[in-house]
């Protein structure tokens, strides 16, 4: 193995006392799109990931831990999987998840940077796989706010797989209660609503206690779940947000029975998987029961 000082590195900012830096092998690209800065390498550990705006949103070695838990809790609760909305999902390692349940007769994704669905398509192909061409796939190259507010079909899911919401991020603006207020209108009778939350970090879980806190006025059941997805180096929490279904006490024979209908074999989450998602420290839920600033 060389020596660290012949490595090019890649060092995730996490704050301005906290890095994490990945040894890289090759960079594949490294540009700017009309919305973030985008690059995609191959670090010694993680293999292929795709960066945006400095924050590394998958990796090759881990992304099924990550996707696997963003989508198959919220399906295998919903009342209907017939169709499902993704808002971002870029990758297209979302939509390989969500398609791979038969159930599922139209998968419509929106993702606002084209540039970003190119390059992962060249790139990173086995994150999207044969999703891409999958007849029940729809993906809009556009914005997710303009979708929600101008169409009029209903989902038994919607997935959110945006950037985290930073001030020039542009998911930004699909952080607030009208938005929050449009997704619910958008969700069918039974519906899920799931996001990819930010981290429930003991030092930094200030952002999903605010998602949690805002999305506690629209839905009876939020749920917060998290795990650790160690190319993010930290616990990557989501939330589920529903009228109709609790997914903290979906029934364990009910998800092993949706698992085991899945095309092809999970590697991360099944019922067992599910009790260690949502089980959560007491720290996570003093946060999430303690008032404050919503959005
Ligand atoms: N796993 C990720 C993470 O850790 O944050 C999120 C994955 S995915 C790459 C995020 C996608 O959200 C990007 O492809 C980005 O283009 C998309 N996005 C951001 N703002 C958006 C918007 N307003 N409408 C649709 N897509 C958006």
């Amino acid at each position: 193995m060389p020596k660290t000082e012949h490595w090019q590195w890649y060092v995730e900012e996490f704050s301005p006392t906290e890095t994490h830096h990945h040894a890289l092998e090759e960079t594949y690209y490294a540009g700017r799109t009309k919305f973030q800065s985008v690059a995609v390498v191959r670090s010694a550990t993680f293999g292929k990931m795709l960066i945006l705006d400095g924050d590394t949103q998958s990796s090759q070695g881990d992304e099924r831990i990550y996707h696997e838990t963003l989508v198959h809790p919220a399906l295998a609760g919903a009342g209907d999987r017939s169709r499902v909305l993704i808002l971002g999902g870029g990758e297209g390692a979302t939509l390989r998840e969500v398609l791979r349940c038969a159930e599922v007769q139209a998968c419509t994704m929106v993702d606002i940077d084209g540039e970003v669905v190119d390059l992962s398509k060249r790139f990173l192909a086995e994150w999207g796989a044969n999703a891409w061409n999958d007849k029940r796939a729809n993906v809009i190259i556009g914005d997710a706010l303009k979708f929600l507010r101008e169409s009029k079909e209903t989902f038994g899911a919607i997935i959110s797989d945006l950037t985290e919401p930073l001030p020039d991020s542009p998911s930004n603006p699909l952080f607030n209660a009208d938005v929050f207020r449009d997704i619910k209108a958008r969700l069918a009778d039974g519906g899920v609503y799931v996001l990819q939350a930010s981290t429930a970090a003991f030092h930094n879980i200030a952002l999903h206690a605010k998602m949690a806190r805002t999305l506690r006025t629209f839905f009876r059941y939020v749920r917060s779940f998290s795990t650790h997805v160690p190319a993010f180096d930290t616990e990557w929490a989501f939330l589920a947000c529903s009228d109709k279904i609790d997914l903290a006490a979906l029934n364990p024979a009910q998800i092993d029975a949706y698992v085991s209908k899945l095309n092809g074999y999970n590697t991360f989450y099944d019922a067992e998987t599910h009790r260690r998602l949502f089980s959560l420290p007491i720290f996570v839920r003093r946060a999430l029961a303690e008032e404050g600033d919503v959005f």
